[in-house]
């Protein structure tokens, strides 16, 4: 049986990765070989921390969480080098704990980059759609104390209730309100909720 020269290529370099990632003390491979530029990188992400420590898995971990820590920075708890803002939430079932990592640790603990990149990739674009979010100019609420603003066919207004601050937003492409439920202590609280609703409705429509 001919294996045509591509796969044989894709598999060389699968093969020098898991290499890498099963000998992730061993850092004395070089780096000569284009297919293993990824793996130069493993070796990089691995000579810190929890890798180098016996008894934590080092694959088939599962992403089940992602936060975004905005002006605040923590270390990742698998490396325990890398400082991270976009946090994803890594569980195991041989591992006791949910460890919070940034999206290199991620990307080899769950053996898929591409995903750890992604996920991380869209922290990034809703960070920057928040900045925009906050950017936007409010106008006063007639006949009562509130803001509103008019974006893409919805209607965003936040006003004082009992306690704090409420909020709706109206969406006159489906003629659907939704009423914020809980009670902010700011109007910066209160927008920052109101942003969440309309990001969701605008990605929902990009669809
Ligand atoms: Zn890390």
């Amino acid at each position: 049986m001919t294996i045509p020269a591509t796969s044989d290529r894709s598999y060389q370099g699968l093969r020098a990765e898991t290499k890498a990632l099963t000998t992730s003390t061993n850092a004395t491979m070089t780096t000569r070989d284009p297919d293993i530029q990824d793996s130069a990188r493993a070796l990089r992400v691995m000579a810190h921390g929890k890798w180098q420590q016996a008894g934590v898995p080092h694959r088939g971990w599962l992403c089940v969480g992602e936060e975004d820590l905005d002006d605040v920075r923590e270390t990742c708890e698998m490396c325990e080098h890398q400082e991270i803002r976009y946090v994803q939430l890594m569980t195991h079932t041989e591992y006791p704990d949910v460890l919070r990592v940034g999206c290199d640790c991620a990307g080899y603990m769950s053996g898929h980059l591409l995903a750890a990149e992604d996920r991380d990739r869209e922290m990034r674009n809703r960070a920057n759609r928040l900045r925009t979010w906050r950017r936007r100019v409010w106008s006063s609420l007639a006949g009562r104390d509130g803001q509103v603003t008019f974006l893409q066919g919805m209607r965003v207004r936040i006003y004082r209730v009992e306690g704090g601050w409420g909020g709706d937003v109206y969406d006159k492409w489906k003629s659907k309100e939704r009423i914020s439920r809980i009670i902010h202590p700011t109007i910066s609280a209160t927008k920052a909720a109101a942003f969440l609703v309309v990001d969701r409705i605008q990605q929902w429509r990009r669809r």
